[in-house]
């Protein structure tokens, strides 16, 4: 029996990462505690409200609990509010976050008109990704900036970073999980499903 992945499930796009990541064949289960974070070989902090998920997370301990999973290794895929909330710092409103993610997320920045956009991403770490260009779906994304000397980028739009790797955790700022592109689960799970085969 293999631990399963955890899928922070307090707010917003939780249950297409579990569908997304039983077509690789992983297994996963929405978490709701700190004691369920903690029992996972590997979280996702998935895409939906930053805001609204530190509001849920207040006083349970849970933040605490990802820290302690990212800290034993295990692997992390953060994305869109995932990676907001694993940031060292964010902006608008100011605060600090996880301190996961050695860089800044700056929260809506690509404006209201350009908010929300499917993206083919051709700007990639082809060492890591391959030659095939990324369909990459942007809702309400953030940009990273400020990044420490120890975060790879994978993937820009734009020039922007939109794909990172900071050690065991891989951030996206866009939503792999509504794409039936695989790589960037394969990226952080990759090694994982192999050992579980
Ligand atoms: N704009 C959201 C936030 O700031 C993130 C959007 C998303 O996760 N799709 O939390």
């Amino acid at each position: 029996m293999t631990v399963p992945v955890g899928v922070l499930a307090l707010q917003g796009d939780f249950e297409a990462h579990g569908a997304a990541l039983a077509r690789l064949g992983i297994d996963s289960r929405p978490v709701r505690t700190a004691e369920e974070v903690r029992a996972s070989a590997g979280l996702v902090l998935p895409g939906g409200e930053s805001t609204t998920m530190w509001k849920l997370m207040e006083g349970t301990g849970i933040a605490e609990a990802i820290v302690a999973v990212a800290r034993r290794g295990d692997p992390l895929f953060v994305t869109c509010a995932g990676a907001i909330l694993s940031a060292r710092r964010i902006t608008s409103p100011d605060r600090d976050g996880l301190g996961l993610l050695d860089a800044t997320a700056v929260r809506n920045a690509y404006g209201r008109q350009l908010d929300s956009a499917v993206v083919t991403l051709t700007d990639l770490d082809r060492s890591v990704l391959g030659g095939e260009p990324l369909e990459a779906v942007f809702i309400r994304a953030p940009k990273l900036a400020d990044l420490g000397p120890g975060v790879e980028v994978l993937a820009r739009r734009n020039g922007d970073p939109v794909l990172v790797r900071d050690g065991n955790l891989v951030a996206a700022t866009f939503h792999p999980e509504l794409a039936a592109d695989a790589r960037v689960y394969d990226l952080v799970f990759g090694a994982a499903a192999a050992r579980a085969a």
